[in-house]
C-alpha cells in the first residue's frame, strides 16, 4: 500500500471531509511567487494570498531556507523548554512595536482567545470581579472559537451553539457616541479591528480610534487591536496602528505572521503581561520552533522600507485599475482598504453576487476573495510583481466583461 501516492480528487472532499467548507472545483497542487497550478496543470494568479496569509507569496526563498534549516535541527519541544527561534522572534516583535512581551499561539482565534482572557484576568485582578465586560464592534470578526465568535459581531457565526460567553456588548463600528454610551467601570476591554477584514474591508476612522483610546483611558479599560488580518505589512505599515498613531494595550497578530506556516501572537505591555503568571494560560504548540523560525525570517523581510513602501505603491496600481473597471462596467461602486488589503464594493445591481464574480475570476485563471456577499477582496503577496498584478487585473477584467455582458 502506498496511500500517499493514490490519486485524490475534489469529489473526495464530499466523501471524507466535514462539510463546513465549499472549496472551489479545482485542487491547487503547486505555487511559486504569485502563481499557482492545479492538478490539471492550469496556471492561476493568486490575489487571495490564502486569505491574507501568504505575505511573501508561495515558496519564498527566505522562508524555504528558514523552514528547512529548522526542520533539520529541532521541530518541537513544548513550553516546558524555551527555544531559540521563539526567543528571536519575540525580540523582533518587541523591538519593532509598542509591545514589551509576547505570547505565541497557533492561529488568530487563539491569539484573540489569549487577548480576551488576559483582559478578563486583568479586570478580575484589578476589580475583584466587577470589571469583566468586553465591548466589541458590530460586524467584527475575531475567529471561530466559542469566545471569539461571542465577541465577534456577526450573529451568523455565534448563534446555534447554546449559551454564549456572557458580558459582551456590541456597538456600531466607527460610532464614537455609541462607544461612549456603552463604556463604564464594568468594561475591561474594547476590541477593534483597525481595518475590518471579514466585515467588508472597512478601515476605522482616525477620530474613532483616537476617541476609543481616550475613552478607555478615562474608564480604566484596555484597548485591544485585532490585527490578525491588517498586520504584518499588509496596510503598508508593519501594523495598521502605526498608520493611525493610536497605540493599543494588547495587539493580536496571525495570518501573514507565518506567511503560510500556522502561527499567532499576542503582544502586550510588561505590566499587563504580569497578569498571565505561571500556569494561568498556555498552549502545547504555541511558540513552536518551526513556526517561529519562519515567522522570524518573514519579519526580517517584511519590516523593511522597501517592502512596506512597495505595498503602498501596489495599492495605487490596484486602485487605479479597479476604479477604471468601475467606470467601464458599472460593477463596482467604490474601492476601499489600505495597502494590499483592498475591497471593491459591488454596485446595487450586483449586490449579493460576490460569489459569481469569484467563480468567473477562477474560470479566467485568477484567485480572489470575497468579504461578505457585497465586496470583492484582494489580499495578494506583499511582494507580488507589477507584471503579475497587471496580468491578474487583465484576467479580472475579462471575467467582469463576460459576466456584465452575459
Ligand atoms: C482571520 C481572522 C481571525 C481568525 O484567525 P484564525 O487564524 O482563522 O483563527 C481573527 N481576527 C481577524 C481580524 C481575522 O481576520
Amino acid at each position: 500500500m502506498s496511500a500517499p501516492q493514490s490519486p485524490v480528487q475534489r469529489a473526495d472532499f464530499d466523501q471524507f471531509m466535514v462539510p463546513n467548507y465549499a472549496p472551489a472545483a479545482f485542487i491547487p497542487v503547486r505555487g511559486e511567487g504569485s502563481r499557482v497550478w492545479d492538478q490539471g496543470g492550469r496556471e492561476l494568479i493568486d490575489f487571495s494570498g490564502g486569505i491574507a496569509v501568504n505575505a511573501l507569496g508561495h515558496g519564498h526563498p527566505a522562508l524555504m531556507k528558514a523552514l528547512t534549516e529548522q526542520a533539520s535541527k529541532l521541530w518541537h519541544l513544548s513550553n516546558v523548554y524555551t527555544n531559540e527561534p521563539a526567543l528571536r522572534m519575540a525580540r523582533q516583535l518587541v523591538e519593532s512595536t509598542f509591545a514589551e512581551r509576547v505570547f505565541f499561539a497557533n492561529s488568530g482565534a487563539e491569539a484573540n482567545e489569549a487577548a480576551f482572557k488576559l483582559a478578563r484576568r486583568y479586570g478580575h485582578d484589578v476589580s475583584g470581579g466587577s470589571r469583566y465586560e468586553i465591548i466589541a464592534m458590530i460586524n467584527s470578526f475575531h475567529g471561530r472559537t466559542l469566545f471569539t465568535v461571542s465577541v465577534g459581531g456577526q450573529p451568523k457565526y455565534s448563534e446555534g451553539f447554546g449559551p454564549k460567553i456572557e458580558g459582551i456588548t456590541h456597538v456600531p463600528f466607527n460610532d464614537l457616541d455609541a462607544l461612549k454610551a456603552a463604556i463604564s467601570e464594568k468594561t475591561c476591554a474594547v476590541v477593534i479591528e483597525p481595518i475590518q477584514g471579514e466585515g467588508g474591508v472597512l478601515p476605522a476612522e482616525q477620530g474613532f480610534l483616537q476617541g476609543a483610546r481616550e475613552l478607555c483611558d478615562a474608564h480604566g479599560a484596555l484597548l485591544i487591536f485585532d490585527e490578525v488580518q491588517s498586520g504584518v505589512g499588509r496596510s503598508g505599515y508593519l501594523y495598521a496602528y502605526m498608520h493611525y498613531g493610536v497605540v493599543p494595550d494588547i495587539l493580536t497578530s496571525a495570518k501573514s505572521l507565518g506567511g503560510g506556516f500556522p502561527i499567532g501572537a499576542m503582544l502586550t505591555t510588561e505590566k499587563l503581561a504580569s497578569h498571565f503568571s505561571v500556569g494561568v494560560h498556555g498552549s502545547t504548540y504555541g511558540g513552536n520552533p518551526l513556526g517561529c523560525a519562519v515567522g522570524s525570517a518573514l519579519l526580517e523581510v517584511v519590516n523593511t522600507p522597501e517592502v512596506l513602501d512597495g505595498v503602498k505603491a501596489r495599492y495605487e496600481r490596484f486602485r487605479t485599475a479597479l476604479e477604471s473597471m468601475a467606470d467601464k462596467y458599472g460593477i463596482f461602486s467604490g474601492v476601499r482598504g489600505m495597502g494590499l488589503l483592498i475591497g471593491a464594493l459591488l454596485s446595487e445591481p450586483w449586490k449579493g453576487k460576490a460569489k459569481d464574480v469569484l467563480t468567473a475570476a477562477n474560470e479566467e485563471g485568477l484567485m480572489v476573495l470575497q468579504a461578505g456577499p457585497d465586496v470583492i477582496r484582494f489580499a495578494p503577496s506583499l511582494v507580488i510583481s507589477e507584471a503579475d498584478i497587471d496580468e491578474g487585473l487583465a484576467r479580472l477584467e475579462r471575467a467582469i466583461a463576460r459576466i456584465t455582458q452575459a
